[in-house]
């Protein structure tokens, strides 16, 4: 498999090498390989996902409580700090939204829904979901999806054009046909293997996840419109139950700071009874 940081290339450099594949005589099996990379720097990454992000945040709605989305903000980013891919900027936001949910934007946006905070038990639960997240991030699954979805061609032009109306016609597209919210089954165990790595590197309790998915089964079956469309294309509940017992399994011995935590007791209580 091509590694991508190694592959550090602009658009205009890959378009030149895509121009060369019909000569070199491995289309094919070359097509296949670049549905399963991401061609673009951070750079261009960060400018798509601005503009996918502002695009979003004109229909959700942005929970303003600076308690809330401050706690939220800085359990993020200790998580972001100890993934594979800390030097960007991460951005986390609370979302007005019951539904138990929470999904990643490329560039480094997350979105995290009241309802998964008022769902979590304890941080170690919340963070488990919040680290999943950035691993979407961190394997740059939605820059890959977007690849798939619409060719890098296109989406190489549209970064070097100068028409900004271009790139935000497609962020709505983007938007509405929540081609974000679809990264595949492989995507999603490669979002969860990342997730106990980075809580393990953050000093927070990864089977936090595994508590979560134990609930997350129990509310499936009575209250499956709750539980927003990014957890249902999931793989199985069961099946990842399993998967992340046994990476947590094999992980070295480690006393994690604890489970839960006050501030994060205090911030179930405010949503409970908002001043
Ligand atoms: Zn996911």
């Amino acid at each position: 498999m091509i590694s991508r940081s190694s592959l550090n290339w602009s658009p205009l450099s890959l378009l030149l090498w895509v121009s060369l594949v019909p000569i070199l005589g491995c289309g094919g099996q070359l097509a296949n390989q670049l549905a399963n990379i991401n061609i673009f720097s951070d750079a261009e990454e960060i400018k798509l996902g601005g503009e996918f992000s502002a695009k979003i945040e004109e229909e959700l709605k942005i929970y303003a409580d600076p308690h809330i989305s401050d706690y939220i903000n800085q359990l993020g980013q200790i998580l972001a700090r100890n993934s594979d891919r800390p030097n960007i900027t991460y951005h986390f936001k609370v979302v007005q939204d019951d539904s138990i949910n929470a999904f990643a934007v490329p560039g480094g946006y997350i979105y995290v829904n009241l309802g998964l905070i008022r769902f979590s038990h304890t941080e170690a639960e919340l963070a488990g979901v919040i680290s999943h997240e950035v691993g979407h991030i961190v394997g740059r699954h939605g820059m890959k999806q977007l690849t798939k979805q619409y060719g890098f061609a296109a989406l190489a032009q549209l970064l070097l054009g100068k028409d900004k109306s271009q790139l935000e016609t497609l962020a709505t597209k983007v938007v509405t046909s929540g081609v974000l919210l679809q990264y595949g089954r492989e995507a999603e165990r490669e979002a969860d293997t990342l997730a106990v790595q980075q809580m393990h590197s953050s000093g927070i309790d990864p089977n936090g996840i595994m508590t979560f998915f134990e609930k997350l089964l129990g509310t499936e079956k009575r209250q499956s419109t709750k539980i927003g469309k990014l957890l249902s294309t999931h793989p199985g509940t069961r099946e990842r139950i399993t998967r992340v017992n046994r990476q947590i399994q094999k992980l070295p011995v480690a006393s994690y700071a604890s489970v839960d935590s006050i501030r994060f007791q205090a911030i179930r209580k405010r949503l409970r009874n908002p001043e």
